[in-house]
């Protein structure tokens, strides 16, 4: 049985072209060297440096590689927080873990932009104050919604207040120029567009630049201290430049396959919410069937080889929605019993197909364990 993957929102398989940079660069040694193999790393690590400001509208410099996403959030906004004079934070409540934990671990005091029932920010009034930082995603993680981020940025802007975005599932799908955005740093993760995992990078501007959060050798302005690791940093390079190179092509591909997912689902099973609404992500499905269990959902779907992920979540044997969910207004029933179908480059119509079959079956069963 060939496995059908509708997850490439946590991660997506590795581009060709990402193992190739990674495992000829494996080689590579220190970077900070000053000796010949140290300036060959870094002269691979500059190309890489290089050729990921080009493609994202920032300079060189201003391209910090991390260990992941989840520490360049962490980076920008505890490192733009202390370096404020103010303790106020603006986020948004459908924020991803790694934004919202920080937030929560800062002593703030935390402002919320206003959401509506698409999952998209409708109220700025938040920004109308000035604020240590302003912390908002560029594209949902569960539902795919893509953020007004202009006209935030042009809000903090208007109050001088940093802005830090998380970009992470945006990176490699939309469009982004760093410096029109006017922003201050913006968050990425390799994995996410066919780089490798443990691997991610934060555009930080000069000024007002992140305090130091992490503590030690000084490499990456300081920001982000600690040995780079060369054939990641090309592998990411290698990936970016594969996935805009694609982009449009992959857009309209993509968009027809999650357009017939959406069909076949709402043909098939009486009463879907889909929640994944414009303006959103092409690679994103987000779907309630209300009644259903999501662990089962889950379940059947794996045992059919079909890899998806829920919106749920159960701590201590007790589901709950998402905060995202939940922030967007969904009923429990709906937040439980909800599907992220996420669509990548390996995507088929076969895959499409496979899950299509299956699913009216997999919905009844699910929703007869969720009356147990
Ligand atoms: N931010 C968003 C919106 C994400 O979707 C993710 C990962 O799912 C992260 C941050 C964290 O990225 P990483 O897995 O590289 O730590």
């Amino acid at each position: 049985m060939q496995p059908t993957y509708f997850d490439h929102a946590a991660t997506s398989p590795m581009r060709a072209v990402a193992i190739e940079a990674y495992v000829k660069h494996a080689d590579k040694l220190n970077p900070g060297a000053a000796y010949a193999a140290g300036r060959r790393a870094r002269s691979v690590l500059d190309d890489a440096r290089e050729q990921i400001a080009a493609l994202l509208g920032a300079d060189p410099i201003e391209v910090i590689f991390t260990a992941s996403g989840t520490e360049a959030d962490n980076l920008a906004i505890q490192g733009l927080f202390s370096a404020a004079s103010s303790s106020r934070v603006v986020t948004s409540p459908l924020e991803h873990p790694a934004v919202a934990e920080t937030v929560r671990a800062l002593e703030a005091e935390v402002d919320y932009l206003g959401v509506d029932r698409s999952g998209h920010v409708v109220d700025f009034s938040a920004l109308d104050t000035p604020a240590a930082v302003v912390t908002c995603m560029m594209a949902n993680n569960e539902t795919g919604a893509i953020q007004p981020i202009e006209e935030i940025a042009a809000r903090a802007a208007a109050t001088k207040s940093p802005m830090h975005v998380d970009a992470v599932q945006a990176v490699g799908k939309l469009e982004i120029d760093f410096h029109a955005l006017g922003i201050t740093t913006l968050a990425a993760s390799a994995h996410k567009f066919g780089g490798p995992r443990g691997t991610g990078f934060l555009l930080a501007r000069r000024s007002p630049a992140p305090s130091a959060i992490l503590h030690g050798g000084g490499q990456e302005r300081g920001i982000r201290p600690g040995t780079v690791d060369v054939a990641a940093a090309a592998a990411t390079a290698a990936a970016l430049q594969e996935a805009y190179d694609e982009r449009e092509a992959e857009h309209t591909r993509v968009q027809r396959l999650r357009d017939r997912l959406e069909s076949e689902i709402c043909r098939q099973v009486d009463d879907v919410v889909i929640n994944s609404r414009e303006p959103v992500l092409p690679s994103h499905l987000h779907v309630s069937f209300p009644g259903a269990d999501g662990d089962s959902l889950i379940m059947l779907l794996d045992s059919l080889g079909i890899s998806a992920s829920t919106g749920s979540a159960c701590h201590s044997g007790v589901s709950r929605r998402s905060e995202t969910l939940e922030a967007m207004g969904l009923t429990l029933d709906e937040g439980i019993g909800s599907l992220r179908l996420s669509l990548g480059p390996t995507t088929t119509e076969e895959d499409v197909s496979a899950f299509s079959a299956e699913i009216a079956d997999v919905v009844q069963r699910a929703r007869l364990a969720g009356q147990r």
